[in-house]
């Protein structure tokens, strides 16, 4: 029970930060001189606009928690709930991060490459154009359950060896949750700029606008490594 209630608890507390940052970026001036793109502060996202993807972001954010709670009531086995020790924490922090990136890379390349996927699925989330934070969610619900793939492979290949440190694994997923926050904010990141190799807002923020390239989430190394990332002009 405490797997589920802390899991739960974390997707909760990152979806009431999500709605409280997307209220203070669409109804207050706060963000204003920190936001990436001048065109945000011509053409304020309207609130019309941000009522209309309410619907299908709150049935998002339901079966989300619905299918969490299911998933570890009968996956609590996968997880070892003793603190043993730094080392295999981070070890296990990191090899789900990896694993759930690369995977998010290939799924959302997919989602692009392949006419079909991007007509009949991601195009809804890139109806965001000018996304705000609750965005992240703003998907159809295929996509945003093949996000769960990473983080279960994740698990399962460290399954291989030993249970998953739980620790490590709430930590991925806070970790995971103010990430999507914050690339889809279209706020200047902060964090990014002292850590190496993490993308920050501005590198999703630029693949909303251009609808392809910059496929990465967190690690800015698959777009290097694949060649999809976006060239700036005069860069
Ligand atoms: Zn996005
Ligand atoms: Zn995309």
């Amino acid at each position: 029970m405490v797997l589920i209630f802390v899991t739960l608890g974390i997707l909760a507390f990152g979806i009431g930060l999500g709605f409280l940052y997307s209220y203070l970026i669409m109804y207050t001036k706060i963000f204003d001189s920190v936001k990436i793109r001048e065109q945000q502060l011509e053409m304020p996202l309207s609130r019309a606009e941000f009522y209309k993807r309410v619907p299908l972001i709150s049935f998002n954010l339901l079966s989300l928690f619905l299918i969490s709670g299911v998933g570890l009531y009968f996956g609590a086995s996968l997880f070892n709930m003793q603190w043993t020790g730094v080392g295999i924490f981070v070890l296990h922090f990191l090899a789900i991060l990896f694993i759930d990136d690369l995977m998010f890379y290939f799924i959302h390349r997919s989602l692009h490459d392949v006419k079909f996927l991007h007509q009949k699925v991601h195009s809804i989330h890139h109806q965001a154009s000018q996304p705000f934070p609750l965005d992240f969610i703003y998907a159809h619900p295929v996509e945003w359950l093949s996000g769960y793939a990473g983080a279960l492979v994740g698990v399962l290949v460290i399954n291989a060896f030993v249970p998953v440190d739980v620790y490590a694994f709430w930590l991925w997923g806070l970790f995971r949750s103010m990430h999507e926050l914050d690339i889809h904010s279209g706020v200047r990141s902060v964090v990014s700029r002292y850590i190496p190799l993490l993308a920050g807002a501005e590198h999703h923020d630029f693949h909303h606008l251009r609808s392809k390239g910059n496929y990465s989430s967190t690690l800015i190394l698959w777009d290097w490594v694949f060649g999809t990332t976006l060239k700036r002009k005069g860069s």
